[in-house]
């Protein structure tokens, strides 16, 4: 079958409305992407309409038709009878337009819907009781012909209005006359390519794709003067885009109108009355059956007006026309027209697939989650009417397990936890693995004092041993106390960082736990000379936080403060608290002897330390660093060499 539609790779973005929009089941969901599938579509392009993403593209002809139809001359444009609804403002000046485009001749559809139209009347006549289903509309006759096959008997043999008016053409103008349809409707270009009418017409073309044409040839409309169609005019035929406009074009009598005669328009009423129709439900004797809702609402109409106003133009034109038309020649181009052969033939094209068995619909189930009737939401996310339908169009290969969304959003939930899992796991693993790190290096820096003790102990034993007093023992003793508390000081600061995987959470407030620090710091005699101060801008500086652990903070960030004055004039610490709508910052500042660049970006690496052996332990900053990352905080310091160091840690007020 010829592929009207295709999808665009890429634009599919998974909403699956084309899937619930497509009565044919033509949509395969493959890797995401929403493919239509040329062998199961009827071309009815409601895909087309429904696409907001423009994923679904109509094979075009235009370039065809302009490239090759036009140049060889002769070409007759033949319009569907919608065109004022397409074209509300300009449409008298369609004709005109179409002239300019190169086509040699342009007329109306509609005088091919009054050549068929008594085809109808004599067929139901004919047909006596039993069902005859109108032709013209190709996306129901390919809908009956691959999805209701049992039907295809019930359609009338006759053609489509465009393909009367394509084999009118050409019988009248000349063989090798060239006839190009612009309409409403995407299902024409299957039917121009349908072996059975092969021949009538040679491209289709589509409203829109006239308007972007027209844009192409920079040919405006409104520039145009109006002009009228060539002959032979339509008459009672222009009304068939809108609905029942067959049986009016047919001129049906009353008594038939009035019990047996059904007019069906519009997807959902068309699937149900081929269902009671294959059902041997319904008795009427002529049933017109139209995709669209009247041709007025096709899916290439490419109308800004709503569907009243839309007929309105149709039937505002459809009146003017009508006085004006000369019937007398109407009746003479019809009975000259008389030896035309309208008929056609229907084959069955069943495209319907084996239902799958019960086992193995509850087999699919279970892989998307639905063990039970209770797990069947039914919620039609994924285009289907309800999750058995799915499970069928799954088991027909036509659909996806990724489609079903609650399953999908069951699949990401548990790897979302999965993920948070691992992710934890991770943190405590590098947490383990800094430890080590770090238990290496305390056993590095332990080494070397405990080799000193053990050598001068050895030493003292021995000296002792002999009794000798000249190697001062005193003060061999004050090196191993030295050195020994070196090590309770790695011990103790060890500690501290191994206690900071948990926290004890409670309400902190900043500005007293730094006084509190500042009480015993103040009177520290190494500290004597330094002036402090505390500035507090926010009135209320509570945070959630871990007491302990924050005055630990406080504490090393100040003591690394007053260590840096030593060599200072000037001995200032400066503590200032500011707040946001999150956060709150303290800056600790000093006018100490400040950090060399190259130093900067070691600061809170575990011991790095500038400090004289038995003073610094390089382990302050890593635990100040350590305890404010568990706070969800941030630190960061400025440094001017030689005049100070700024550090601005920020925390936030509501830790969660
Ligand atoms: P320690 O105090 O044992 O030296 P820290 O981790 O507390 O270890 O600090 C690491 C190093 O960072 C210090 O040795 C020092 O070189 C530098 N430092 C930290 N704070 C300051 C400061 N306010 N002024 C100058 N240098 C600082
Ligand atoms: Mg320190």
């Amino acid at each position: 079958m010829y592929g009207t539609v295709e999808t665009i790779p890429d634009l599919c973005k998974r909403c699956y409305s084309c899937v619930r929009e497509c009565p044919a089941i033509a949509i395969r969901v493959e890797h995401g992407q929403a493919v239509v599938m040329s062998e199961r579509c009827i071309a009815c392009g409601h895909c087309v309409t429904v696409c907001s993403q423009n994923a679904k593209h109509t094979k075009s002809e235009a370039g065809y038709v302009l490239g090759e139809v036009i140049p060889r001359g002769n070409v007759v444009a033949v319009v569907a009878p919608s065109f004022p609804a397409s074209f509300p403002e300009n449409f008298p000046k369609v004709a005109s337009a179409l002239r300019k485009l190169g086509f040699s001749k342009v007329c109306e559809a509609a005088f091919g819907a009054d050549l068929i139209s008594p085809k109808y009347l004599s067929e139901i006549e004919r047909n006596g009781k039993k069902t005859i289903i109108s032709s013209a509309c190709p996306a129901i006759y390919n809908y009956i012909e691959m999805y209701f096959s049992e039907l295809v008997p019930k359609l009338a043999k006759i053609v489509s209005p465009m393909v009367a008016m394509g084999r009118y053409v050409k019988e009248t103008f000349g063989k090798d006359t060239s006839v190009v349809f612009i309409g409403p409707c995407i299902a024409k270009k299957s039917e121009c390519h349908d072996e059975k009418v092969e021949g009538a017409i040679d491209a289709v073309l589509t409203f829109a794709e006239l308007k972007q044409m027209l844009n192409e040839n920079n040919i405006d409309l409104s520039d145009l003067d109006e002009s009228e169609f060539d002959p032979p005019e339509g008459l009672v035929g222009k009304s068939f885009p809108l609905a029942g406009g067959l049986i009016k074009t047919a001129d049906i009598p009353g008594d038939i109108l009035e019990k047996e005669i059904i007019v069906v328009e519009g997807r959902s009423k068309v699937e149900e009355i081929l269902h009671e129709l294959l059902n041997n439900k319904i008795n009427a004797r002529f049933i017109d059956i139209l995709f669209c809702e009247g041709c007025i609402k096709g899916p290439a109409i490419d109308s800004n007006l709503n569907y009243y106003s839309r007929r309105e133009k149709v039937i505002n034109y459809i009146h003017d026309r009508m006085r004006a038309a000369d019937k007398q020649v109407w009746k003479s181009n019809i009975y000259n027209a008389r030896n035309i052969d309208l008929s056609r033939e229907f084959e069955n094209r069943d495209k319907r697939l084996p239902a799958p068995d019960e086992e193995q619909i509850k087999e699919i189930l279970a892989q998307t989650n639905k063990f039970s009737k209770q797990d069947e939401l039914n919620c039609r996310a994924c285009g289907y009417l309800s999750c058995r339908e799915y499970a069928i169009a799954i088991a027909k290969g036509l659909a996806e397990n990724d489609m079903c969304l609650p399953y999908m959003i069951d699949k990401l939930e548990k790897a979302y936890k999965e993920l948070q899992e691992t992710q934890e796991q991770l943190q405590s693993a590098e947490k383990l693995a800094s430890i080590g790190q770090l238990a290496a290096g305390v056993a590095h820096e332990i080494n070397n004092p405990l080799g000193t003790i053990l050598l001068y102990t050895s030493l003292l034993k021995k000296d002792l041993e002999k009794k000798l007093e000249s190697h001062q023992p005193i003060e061999d003793l004050e090196l191993i106390a030295e050195e020994t508390n070196r090590c309770k000081n790695i011990v103790s600061n060890l500690l501290n960082f191994a206690r900071q995987g948990r926290l004890k959470i409670s309400d902190v407030d900043v500005y007293d736990l730094i006084n509190t620090i500042l009480k015993p710091v103040r009177v520290r005699p190494e500290f004597k000379g330094i002036s402090f101060s505390v500035e507090c801008e926010a009135d209320d500086t509570t945070i959630k936080g871990d007491s302990d652990q924050l005055k630990q903070v406080f504490m090393n960030v100040i003591n690394n403060a007053c260590e840096a004055l030593e060599e200072s004039e000037q001995k200032r610490v400066t503590i200032k608290i500011s707040k946001d709508d999150t956060f709150i910052n303290i800056e600790i500042k000093d006018t100490g002897s400040g950090i060399p660049k190259e130093n900067m970006g070691k600061l809170f690496t575990p011991f790095f330390t500038t400090k004289k052996m038995g003073k610094g332990t390089g382990l302050g900053l890593a635990i100040v660093y350590g305890i404010i990352k568990m706070h969800k905080g941030d630190i960061r310091a400025a440094s001017d060499p030689g005049k100070g160091t700024a550090f601005n840690i920020k925390l936030p007020l509501n830790l969660q």
